[in-house]
């Protein structure tokens, strides 16, 4: 039992890693609301920015927000 729970929680944590690695390497990510085409369709021939992401089609991915805030709590504590 305790080394499946080893074996699991090791997983997940691989997981973490990863995705944290990859929010290093590439922190923008397809907008979710707009699929990236910076718009919605309103009627026909009417379009509307997307507000989510300002009319950009990419967000950064939360990921990403998280190592920008470690980063900035890191350097406020060692000045
Ligand atoms: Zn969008």
């Amino acid at each position: 039992m305790t080394t499946i729970a080893l074996l699991a929680s090791l997983t997940i944590l691989g997981y973490a890693l990863c995705y944290l690695a990859v929010c290093a390497a590439s922190p923008w990510a397809r907008c979710r609301r707009c699929h990236g085409r910076r718009y919605h369709r309103m009627a026909i021939g009417t379009r509307r920015d997307c507000r989510r992401c300002d009319g950009t089609g990419i967000r950064v991915r939360i990921g990403r927000r998280l190592l920008d805030y470690i980063r900035a709590e890191y350097r406020g504590g060692h000045q």
